[in-house]
Order: C-alpha cells, then structure tokens, then sequence
C-alpha cells in the first residue's frame, strides 16, 4: 500500500480533473434523494433520472408512496434493476418515516441506516449531499479506484477503505472527493476499460502498469 501523502498526491490530481464534480441523481429535497439513491443500486444514475422524472410529480411524500398497492408501485419502477425488492423497500421506509421521523428524513448516521434498503454507502450520500455533512460514501467505483491506485488492499472491505480514505482525505475535503472519485471512475478509470494510455496517474499507478506490461507481452 502507498504512504497517506502519495495517496492524497493522487486524489488532488484526481481532483484538477474532476474540479465540478457533484451528485448527478436529480432530487428535489432530502426525501427524493433518498428514493433516488435507493433506486440507484446496481444501476446507473441515468437510468434512475428518467424514472424519477415521472416518479417525482407522482409520489411526493412517504404517505403517497404507501397510498398505492406494492404492484402499481412495482409497476411504475419496473424499468429499473431489483425493482421488485426496491419497491417493498421504498414502501417499509415510508412506515419508518411516518412512525418514527414525522415523515421527515433523519439527519444521523445511525437513524438513517435504521430504515429499510439504507446502508452505509446511502446513509453517507444521504447525509453528504442533503444535509452537508462531512462524509466519504465508498460505492463501487470509489472502492475500484481505490484499490486499483493502491490507496488500498484488494483485500479490504468496503468500511476499510472508507476508513482509509477518511485518513488520506482532510476532513473538509470528503464531501467533494467522494464526487470527484466517483466521476473519475464512472468517466476515466472505468471497470472494463479503464482510459490508461491517457492517464495523468500511469507513472505511479500499479494498475496502470500492470495492464501495460501484459499487453506490451502479447503484442
Ligand atoms: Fe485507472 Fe489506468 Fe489511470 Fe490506473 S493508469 S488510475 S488503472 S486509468
């Protein structure tokens, strides 16, 4: 693994690349983020944004969520991943509001991770983007990059690497980092075909390399 001053080397040059980067899941207020980021899991941020530009006008407060049966609400998500457990989800978070929050979205960690299909990863995008709190989500692309530039093990959990981010990154700085990483994985180091012979990170990148030297010997 690198030393925490290398990793941040990395992470600002990240950052000059992707100085504009913000949330690219449309919402209104804290309760559509939360439906969104919901929505978003194990597909994209486009797909959740033509959905929810219908959804929105539709459903606008947890009771409008429940006031329609489980199978017209699968219905208007169906073109999304999962949609099927998303829906019962989006519906138990909804009681969870109403029961115990007012209807209103929880401002801590721990209230938030206590509704239904909310983890750590929502629970930080969550309270990063609606509320401003300082907070490093690690989704996938985070933890690919990750991994990849050797800030962290291949070997280490998600909540470690978020750890481990946390201790490179200045506190004041996680907000916008976690967008920056994100960007840079969704547009720069993707999964399948990650954009190395133009990358400003190749020189220290093990990743990078890696994939040089293996197509420089089958070549
Ligand atoms: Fe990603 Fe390749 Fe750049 Fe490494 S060199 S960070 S693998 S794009």
């Amino acid at each position: 693994m690198i030393s925490n001053k290398k990793a941040l080397e990395m992470v600002d040059v990240i950052a000059e690349m992707f100085p504009n980067a913000e949330c690219e899941l449309k919402h209104d207020n804290p309760f559509e983020l939360t439906i969104a980021v919901l929505l978003s899991a194990q597909t994209t941020d486009i797909s959740v944004n033509k959905l929810t530009d219908k959804l929105f006008q539709k459903y606008k407060t947890p009771e409008d969520y429940l006031n329609v049966n489980i199978s017209e609400l699968e219905n208007d998500i169906r073109t999304i991943g999962l949609y099927r457990n998303k829906a019962k989800n989006i519906q138990k978070l909804c009681k969870s509001l109403l029961d115990k929050f007012n209807g209103e979205v929880p401002q801590t960690h721990r209230e938030l991770e206590s509704l239904a299909g909310v983890g750590r990863k929502t629970a930080n995008v969550v309270m990063s983007v609606a509320f401003g709190e300082p907070s490093l989500a690690v989704d996938t692309h985070v933890e690919r990059i990750s991994k990849r530039l050797g800030i962290c093990r291949w070997k280490d959990n998600v909540r470690q690497v978020e750890d481990k981010l946390c201790k490179v990154v200045p506190r004041e700085r996680w907000n916008k980092t976690h967008h920056q990483l994100i960007f840079f994985g969704r547009y720069h180091c993707l999964a399948r075909s990650p954009k190395c012979d133009v990358c400003p990170l190749f020189e220290v990148c093990r990743e990078g390399q890696k994939r040089y030297k293996a197509n420089v010997k089958e070549a």
